[in-house]
């Protein structure tokens, strides 16, 4: 029996629009559901939106070093409402492009939410149901708020860009990327930032010097951060939330945004019913190639809670369309996948933290910091920090961390040379490039500890 579809993605993010034009383009009849906005968390309420506001965050401060580096400027007034409607507009064009894209390569777009009606079914919300020889299921994740606090007028990082106006002052829940990055984001902006964390140091999983770093110079640019602090209680008040914390402080703030990580999308899904395996947080259990438990289900990015990051959703959606419909061998590679926390500064990360190598084998650990040339020019007090973790044994760098204005930019040519397997005397006998930061990487000489 000939199938409605070859293949029905269900998603229209980073990974579901990846897979969907790969296997169009590789000759399959392919149709792609969205429910909500084509681009997925991304392009509409993640990475690119966020990015955006990093840069409109970044203004005051280079006004400052403007003048410190004798511009004769002022600081004015940050419109939020001007702001909001260009990044609407880039927001809009961004869909477009996305969905131009679908619809070039060939792929059936449905406005609407789907579910799996079975191993080989997909239903529309209107009811009709269509089949196909392969599903994907590639819907992503959502902000996750306990659900102590979920029955309150809280916010997550999906209604920043919605905002009316930017509040006077805000309590950050969490110490992720998202926590931290819309701290630095909003104080930047001039909210009023305090941020919670429960445990002893942001940013978990990280080298510990680097959380330490960042950590430091958040506080100094002017975020309330509290590590080993969390919520009692928190009640409606006038103007805002009255929050009791654990440390005994009572506050009211004009918003309170939980940034307490984010969840699988599979609720209501109806992929348990069709035989899928779920995860502990309603992941779909998946194997190297993204093949779930019902072998015409494939599931990629983060619906898979593998690594979330867009990056490798793409990564995992053309594996899957190549393997599938391309006639060719291919998974994801999850090793060494270099990122960057948009916090200011940035950090940048490729490898294993020194904790983490040390766990592993002997190490040799050289790191610096210092204040950089254009910073320290504008008198600013940010420091730089620069880490290499490297194999006793071999040499190898195993673990590449920087704090710096642009260090996601540095780590993303820093993880080449990880991925190629780079020792520390390849790092060694590469010439400076001078005057930059990112020439300290090739001169530390002696380790400043080892074992
Ligand atoms: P993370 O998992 O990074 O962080 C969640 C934070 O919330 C942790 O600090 C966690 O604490 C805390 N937390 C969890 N549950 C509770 C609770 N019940 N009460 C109080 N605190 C709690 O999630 P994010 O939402 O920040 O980001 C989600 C994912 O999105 C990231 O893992 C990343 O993969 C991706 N992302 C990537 C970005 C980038 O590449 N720049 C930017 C934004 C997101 P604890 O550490 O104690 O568990």
């Amino acid at each position: 029996m000939r199938r409605d579809y070859d293949l029905f993605v269900i998603g229209g993010g980073s990974g579901g629009v990846r897979a969907a034009r790969i296997a169009a383009q590789a000759g399959a009849r392919v149709a792609l559901a969205e429910e909500y906005r084509m681009g997925g968390t991304c392009v509409i309420r993640g990475c690119v939106p966020k990015k955006l506001m990093v840069f409109a965050s970044g203004f005051p401060e280079a006004m400052a070093d403007a003048r410190a580096y004798g511009w004769d400027v002022r600081r004015g007034r940050f419109d939020w409402t001007a702001f909001r409607a260009r990044l609407d507009a880039e927001l809009d064009r961004l869909e477009g492009v996305y969905r131009g894209n679908l619809e070039k390569a060939g792929v059936s777009i449905h406005d609407a939410r789907a579910t799996v009606a079975g191993p080989n079914t997909v239903r529309l919300a209107d009811g009709a149901e269509l089949s196909a020889d392969h599903i994907l299921v590639a819907t992503g994740g959502a902000p996750f708020v306990p659900e102590k606090w979920a029955g309150l007028p809280v916010m997550t990082s999906n209604d920043v860009f919605k905002l009316d106006a930017l509040p006077k002052s805000i309590l950050i829940v969490g110490g992720g990327y998202i926590a931290c990055e819309f701290a630095c984001i909003l104080n930047g902006l001039g909210v009023e930032v305090t941020q919670y964390y429960r445990g002893a140091q942001i940013l978990r999983g990280f080298d510990g010097e680097a959380r330490g770093h960042v950590a430091e110079l958040m506080e100094e640019h002017g975020v309330n951060l509290h590590v080993g602090t969390d919520l009692i209680s928190m009640e409606r008040a006038e103007g805002g939330l009255r929050v009791k914390a654990t440390d005994g402080r009572e506050r009211v703030f004009d918003k309170v945004m939980f940034a307490t990580g984010r969840r699988p999308n599979t609720d209501g899904l109806g992929l348990a019913e069709a035989g899928v395996t779920l995860g502990r947080w309603g992941e779909v259990v998946v194997d190297a190639y993204s093949r779930s438990s019902v072998p015409s289900i494939h599931a990629v990015g983060d619906v898979t809670d593998r690594v979330n990051l867009t990056p490798v959703a793409i990564r995992e959606g053309q594996a899957f369309a190549e393997t599938v419909f391309g006639g060719k061998d291919v998974t994801a590679d999850h090793e060494l996948v270099a990122s960057a926390v948009f916090t200011r500064p940035e950090l940048g990360s490729v490898g294993l933290s020194e904790e983490e190598a040390r766990d592993r084998e002997p190490v040799d650990v050289y790191c610096t910091s210092f204040r950089a040339m254009h910073s320290a020019f504008a008198g600013r007090p940010d420091r730089v920090m620069m880490k290499l973790v490297v194999s006793q044994a071999t040499d190898k760098v195993l673990g590449c961390h920087i704090v710096s204005d642009h260090a996601g930019e540095m780590i993303q040519l820093a993880a080449i040379a990880l991925k190629m397997g780079a020792t520390k005397a390849d790092f060694d006998r590469t010439v400076a490039v001078h005057p930059t930061m990112s020439e300290e990487l090739v001169t530390m000489r002696s380790p400043v500890r080892s074992g």
